[in-house]
């Protein structure tokens, strides 16, 4: 297979989004739809609905989308679930989940931030005082896949000590929701958050909330902004088939309905679960056989993306790395933990096991700080 299938796709998005996507996803993009037509409005039926299915099979649940990057999403979630005298406990470790911490105070919401660092699991005992502790607590937010590390929380542990207290349950699935098999009516999740440009493919330009109804009808008058009000967009896509508040990425839509039929033909999240699962192990393994080590054990890793520690070496810059490697047909990502110099590897999108064993053979090609490289002149 060859790495490129549009002249104007030069390489491959080994990041979390956004990231290689089929011609045939993009191409859904060259038509222009009006926002107020039938037609379009049905897709967007068609895609909510299809969201819902792959969340789960039990009924009770619904989906809104809302314009912007996945960011925009969880503000909107924060901003509109948590009541005006709520209180949010928030599990971080690393940028993301931060992010929704963040996100709480710039709208003055009540916060606990329970903060493991970069490289640990949510802490869960933590998690469980505090509840005990604190009968303000309405909300408990966590991400799955921790995109900084490529970390896997343990959110069914999360989901059930929340339930357990009777709180509302947040999780940014964003990394994750398509990629790895989950069912959020089994993980107790009322408000599961993830955008159009990560695991179902699509291109980026919306993100989407699965959500419990009664959760969401809890929601109404809550929003602590106009165009990120969770209510009012998910009522008027209900009460007008499909229409979006103010104008809808009509592209990004379409190319997401074609996203999901490739979805559907691969054979559902599962299987696209096991070609990332095996994506990720291609890579490790090869990995590791050039003397590369990840920041993390094995047991705690996402098939999402992976960090590697930096070479050591004096002569080694990612950014020299990074240029050969793009030469070479595959754009990598830097490292965002500040404690240890990483860079990533994302093994999500339009990706094959043997794109990536192509991947291999060309970092091998690319340490240009090793003398047996530099003898083959780079
Ligand atoms: C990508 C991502 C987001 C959203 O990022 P945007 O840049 O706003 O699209 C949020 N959380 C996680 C875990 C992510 O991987």
């Amino acid at each position: 297979m060859t790495p490129i299938d549009l002249p104007e796709t030069p390489y491959f998005l080994l990041t979390p989004g956004p990231l290689t996507t089929t011609a045939s996803v993009k191409r859904k993009m060259l038509a222009d739809a009006c926002t107020w037509d039938d037609d379009y409005n049905g897709v967007v039926q068609q895609v909510r609905a299809r969201l819902v299915a792959l969340a789960t099979a039990k009924p009770g649940y619904t989906s809104v989308l809302m314009q912007g990057s996945g960011t925009a999403c969880v503000e909107a979630v924060i901003g509109s679930a948590i009541p005006a005298d709520g209180k949010l406990v928030v599990l971080a470790n690393g940028v993301y989940g931060s992010r929704i911490a963040e996100i709480a105070s710039y709208l003055n919401i009540p916060l606990h931030l329970i903060d493991a660092g970069e490289t640990e699991l949510p802490d869960l005992a933590a998690l469980e005082t505090l509840l005990q502790t604190d009968p303000g607590i309405t909300h408990v937010a966590v991400v799955h896949c921790e995109t900084t590390t490529g970390m896997l929380n343990p959110i069914a542990a999360v989901g059930a000590l929340a339930k357990a207290a009777g709180k509302t349950f947040i999780v940014d699935a964003m990394s994750s929701f398509g990629g790895i098999e989950m069912d959020v009516a089994e993980l107790e999740i009322d408000f599961l958050i993830s955008s159009a440009n990560k695991c179902i493919q699509g291109v980026p330009g919306f993100g989407f909330v699965i959500a419990r109804i009664e959760a969401m009808l809890e929601t109404e008058g809550r929003a602590r902004s106009l165009s990120l009000d969770l209510y009012s967009q998910w009522k008027c896509m209900e009460e007008n088939n499909g229409k979006w508040r103010f104008t809808s990425p009509t592209h990004v839509v379409r190319a997401f309905a074609q996203a999901l039929n490739e979805l559907d033909e691969e054979g559902g999240v599962a299987a696209r679960a096991l070609r990332y699962r095996e994506n990720h192990r291609v890579l490790v393994e090869g990995m590791r056989g050039l003397g590369f080590e990840t920041l993390l054990d094995d047991t705690v890793m996402s098939p999402i993306i992976t960090s590697f520690y930096s070479p050591t070496d004096d002569e080694y810059s990612f950014k020299q790395f990074y240029d050969l490697l793009k030469a070479r047909g595959f754009v990598i990502y830097p490292g965002k933990v500040s404690a240890a110099d990483c860079f990533r590897v994302g093994n999500i999108g339009n990706v094959m096991p043997e794109d990536i064993q192509q991947l291999i053979e060309a970092v091998e090609q690319c340490c240009y700080w090793r003398s047996s490289v530099q003898a083959a002149a780079v």
